[in-house]
């Protein structure tokens, strides 16, 4: 299809929520791909809040949104824009359509309604208003209706392709409702319209608005956006996504330890593909992203493969920054050290930590053993460790360590060998109950590592709780 490379001029892309309370998967999805495919041409991705529904409207809904999008790590080009604030503009383009002969006054009560409906439905068509052709009823109430054109409307969607609406399909739709208030079909065609926007990418429950939507640019004269209707997001069960499936909104993510670069990835393989590549950093996803990749099979979570894209992100991640945003998560659990030693000791062991974590949450587990306060309760299997000639030998073990001068982690890894060597056992036999002193059972990766990492008074003090 193509249809960005051959756009002439600027792209404009745009992320349009509606103030529900907080960032949703699928929403955050929309706006990463208009955000990435913008960045790709070199255009702007905007930012429009749609908050006409007064009712549910609170400023905190909003900034649940604008903190969801941060947190993710999304940067809108210029103020958010807020469709509420523009509601004389949407009237404006409603008189114009009056004026023109495109939309007109219905003063139908909602019994005639039902009754009309009722009727056109079982003729298998459209409802039409008996207004469209004009006439006025001054001192009653009435909405503002689209005469819905009687031709075909066929929309080229991006990944849908060709979708064509035959004219029995839309109805006489209300513009204005009888309170002033514009509806969602024209607020979004004059919005989209003056901010310029040219590529439309959301969900394709969307999909039959985009007809509606190509009506009303007819008629008002101006070009539609080229749309990309993507297949919505569904739970591991292949059912719709929804409460049931809980973590429905990008703080969960977070709150899961998932990394916004982790879930940027997660999100992009979630419909969209490039070959079978499956990790992309930011650099790549913003060089590769296009229209074409979008698919059209419906996406399903998988919270495995979202841990597997995640875990390359780790790896990837500034050792300080994980740290900063471990503290976050622990430091003000009283279960934990959490004092300078202590954080010295988990920046030493971060780049260790880190491979053998997926998300933040399983960093938390690997750090334990540097974190949980002396003298440990120990673990079933710790605590066979330490039993029969096991606690005489870390004695020996003891003395050996207390007199060692290169506290490397090789000179270490060599003194253990060596250790057990003149034990005359093999080398489990020194490393388990070590292990077992040196961490009450909790994961670790090598005991040189530990030793390297805990230093020589930690050591030497765990050993004793035991011994
Ligand atoms: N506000 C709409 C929604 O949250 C999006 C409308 C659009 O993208 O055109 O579903």
């Amino acid at each position: 299809m193509n249809s960005q490379v051959h756009h002439s001029g600027k792209i404009v892309t745009r992320f349009a929520p509606s103030p529900t309370g907080f960032l949703h998967i699928g929403g955050a999805r929309t706006a990463l791909f208009n955000a990435l495919f913008a960045k790709r041409f070199g255009g702007e991705f905007k930012l429009r809040i749609e908050d006409t529904d007064r009712a549910r409207y609170s400023e905190e809904a909003v900034s649940a949104i604008l903190d969801g999008l941060s947190w993710l790590g999304l940067s809108w080009d210029g103020e958010p824009v807020s469709q509420h604030a523009r509601a004389e503009r949407h009237v404006e383009a409603v008189d114009a359509l009056v004026a023109m002969g495109a939309a007109f006054r219905c003063y139908c009560t909602a019994e005639e309604l039902e009754t009309l409906r009722e009727q056109a439905f079982k003729e298998g068509r459209a409802f039409r208003s008996p207004w469209r052709d004009g006439g006025d009823a001054p001192d009653l109430p009435y909405t503002i209706r689209f005469r819905a054109p009687e031709s075909d409307v066929v929309v080229n969607d991006a990944v849908q392709g060709e979708v064509r609406w035959t004219a029995k399909e839309f109805d006489d739709l209300v513009l204005l409702r009888n309170d002033g208030s514009p509806t969602y079909n024209l607020a979004v065609v004059v919005d989209d319209h003056d901010m310029g926007v040219t590529h439309v990418i959301r969900g394709d429950d969307h999909l039959v608005n985009a007809g509606r939507q190509t009506q009303i640019y007819q008629a008002l004269g101006w070009d539609a956006p080229q749309f990309a209707h993507i297949p919505l997001i569904h739970g591991p069960d292949g059912k719709k996504l929804s409460k049931r499936h809980g973590a429905l909104g990008v703080e969960a993510y977070r709150d899961l330890g998932y990394l916004p670069e982790g879930l940027r990835n997660y999100l992009l393989r979630l419909g969209w593909a490039h070959g079978d590549k499956e990790l992309f950093t930011d650099a790549e996803m913003a060089e590769l992203f296009d229209l074409d990749g979008l698919g059209k099979a419906p996406a399903r979570l998988d919270l495995d493969k979202m841990a597997h894209i995640n875990a390359f992100h780790m790896k990837r991640a500034d050792d300080e920054r994980l740290c900063a945003l471990l503290w976050d998560r622990i430091g003000a659990r009283e279960d934990l050290r959490t004092d300078d030693t202590a954080k010295v000791w988990v920046f030493r062991a971060m780049p260790v930590l880190k491979d053998r974590a997926s998300t933040l949450a399983e960093l938390e587990d690997q750090v334990y053993f540097l974190v949980r306060p002396r003298p440990f309760e120990l673990s079933g299997k710790a605590g066979k460790a330490l039993k029969g000639d096991a606690l005489d030998r870390l004695s020996r073990l003891r003395v050996v360590l207390s007199e060692t001068e290169d506290w490397s982690e090789d000179a270490l890894g060599e003194t253990l060998q060596r250790f057990a060597e003149r034990e005359e056992v093999g080398f489990g036999k020194v490393g388990q109950p070590l292990r077992a002193a040196l961490t009450g059972g909790a994961p670790a990766p090598d005991m040189s590592f530990v030793l390297a990492v805990l230093g020589r008074d930690e050591v030497l003090a765990r050993l004793d709780d035991v011994i």
